[in-house]
């Protein structure tokens, strides 16, 4: 098997003609885009990034709108043998000047309206170059790129070579940049279609952002190494997705997306007979959307869960049974054990430990931070995820929750999702997040924050009283607040850290 990443694209390829990008129509209408334009586009823009001056390994830093070329951009970066990676728009020039001044780009393609600004960081950390790209194909990256020869040869690169940077979200302490190599994203892609079973005749709605390893890596190199095709929104909207959905054969989504396509009466097993998969991942779904997404459509989510800094780890089964409130099996190729967090030494099946993972999908480590690295990679290569869980008797891994958000009061730890799935399971519950706060007796209390059902009444002292029967009393939150939402990133994580910060003095101690 090839190692580069592109090279097993081009070996999968389909007739050129085929769709990979198939026009949606709607707002957000882009002209198709077939295998051959990919292979034409991607090799002129290859030529105007080593014209830019990119040379094997080094980093091309993008901010953008997702577009089609954002796409073209980052298999240009595969054949030219630089690392692509891409940053979150919603980053300030503060933080952006922090990635910048980390990565050490050579080139920098921003959104045009954010030129003047980036230019002057960039001279400012001597970055070689500047280029715009629009939401629409527009800017002058493209306007360069149509001058260029479409003939490329491409740039070889071993297994271990690195494909992308992709920083992480950081929600304690500084992001780091996940250093992705050709060995993970082609297993990884080759893994994924296996166990779901995509074939050139797949169409994806593509509704996830692409600086991001759900976008960029799961669905974006699953359509291409299956010769498939996409139809590509610019966002997630409920309605485009909904029209949509009799053209399509899957979607991937975070739980958000099935949230809120929930609230649309439209949404019914007509609507979706044309589909023959659901995936979600990046954050816990509800049992309650898995059950509402069945009765309502007939469909049965399949469940996975994946992170940065090891592509995708584990998947719910394709044929069989899957399990709500799961993340499945570990994935073929993917080792996954829980330990204790403390001795590292593996647990007992079902107990609650530290996941653990290894194989060909595990990163090449931290960019430039070799003892984070070490830190959290074991001698044996086994990469400390961070996430709490445990397996079940069947073989189903269940996470608990980040470690992080592990609550500790009196001395014995509270997972937080035990708490939540019991307060999720009362009537007039939307959802839950349990997190610790500063406590001058038991160093953290367990705090719920609530959001309740359109006219629900429930308030704090009968959720308590409800509780009181399922729970030990160490785990009964010490105080129940109600909110209208929680808040969530763009991947649909719950952000407990802004709920500790907003909640902070509770106890005031
Ligand atoms: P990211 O690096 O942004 O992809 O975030 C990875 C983290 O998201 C993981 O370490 C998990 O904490 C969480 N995650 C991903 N998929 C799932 C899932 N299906 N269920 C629960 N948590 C998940």
């Amino acid at each position: 098997m090839t190692n580069h990443f592109f090279e097993l694209i081009r070996t999968r390829m389909p007739d050129q003609d085929r769709d990979f990008i198939v026009p949606a129509g709607g707002a957000g209408e882009r002209p198709r885009l077939s295998y051959g334009d990919i292979l034409t586009l991607s090799g002129r823009m290859a030529n105007l990034l080593v014209a830019r001056g990119v040379q094997p390994g080094d980093r091309v830093a993008v901010q953008v709108e997702k577009s089609p070329e954002a796409i073209v951009l980052y298999l240009a970066c595969l054949r030219a043998g630089a690392a692509y990676l891409p940053l979150n728009m919603a980053y300030t020039l503060a933080e952006l000047s922090y990635f910048i001044g980390d990565a050490e780009p050579r080139l920098m393609v921003c959104a045009p309206g954010q030129a003047a600004a980036i230019e002057a960081l960039a001279r400012d950390k001597g970055v070689g170059a500047v280029e715009t790209l629009g939401e629409r194909g527009d800017g002058s990256l493209i306007e360069a790129t149509a001058g260029q020869a479409a003939a490329f040869a491409d740039v070889d690169r071993g297994p271990n070579d690195l494909a992308a940077i992709l920083y992480t979200s950081g929600t304690t302490g500084r992001s780091k940049g996940a250093m992705l190599t050709h060995r993970n994203l082609a297993s990884n892609a080759l893994t994924l279609i296996e166990a779901w079973h995509f074939t050139a005749d797949d169409v994806l709605i593509h509704a996830l952002p692409i600086f991001h390893t759900h976008g960029l890596f799961v669905a974006t190199n699953v359509i291409l190494l299956a010769g498939a095709s996409m139809l590509f929104l610019p966002r997630f909207d409920a309605e485009e997705i909904l029209r949509l959905l009799p053209r399509a054969t899957t979607m991937m989504g975070v739980p958000t997306f099935y949230v809120r396509l929930l609230q649309h009466p439209e949404l019914d097993r007509a609507a979706t007979a044309h589909m023959r998969l659901f995936i979600s991942g990046s954050a816990p779904l509800l049992v309650e959307t898995h059950e509402s997404w069945q009765a309502r459509t007939g469909h049965r989510i399949l469940e996975r869960y994946g992170m940065t800094e090891t592509n995708m780890n584990s998947s719910n089964p394709y044929d069989g049974e899957r399990r709500a409130g799961t993340v499945g099996f570990p994935l073929p190729g993917v080792d996954i054990r829980v330990t204790d967090p403390d001795s590292g030494r593996p647990l007992p099946q079902g107990e609650i430990g530290m996941i653990e993972i290894r194989g060909p999908n595990v990163f090449g480590g931290y960019w430039r931070m070799p003892e984070k690295t070490a830190a959290e990679i074991r001698p044996d290569g086994f990469f400390i995820s961070g996430d709490l869980g445990r397996f079940d008797e069947q073989g189903y891994l269940h996470i608990v929750g980040r470690g992080k958000d592990l609550v500790i009061t009196g001395g014995f730890n509270v997972y937080p999702k035990e708490v939540e799935s019991e307060i999720d399971g009362l009537p007039g519950i939307v959802e839950s997040a349990v997190i610790g706060l500063p406590h001058a007796d038991f160093g953290e209390g367990v705090t719920a924050v609530v959001v309740r059902a359109k006219g629900a009444t429930i308030g704090e002292r009968d959720i308590l009283e409800a509780l009181q029967d399922r729970l030990a009393k160490y785990k009964l939150p010490k105080r129940v607040l109600f909110a209208d939402d929680l808040p969530r990133n763009t991947m649909g994580k719950v952000q407990k850290n802004v709920l500790r910060d907003q909640y902070g003095d509770l106890y005031s101690i």
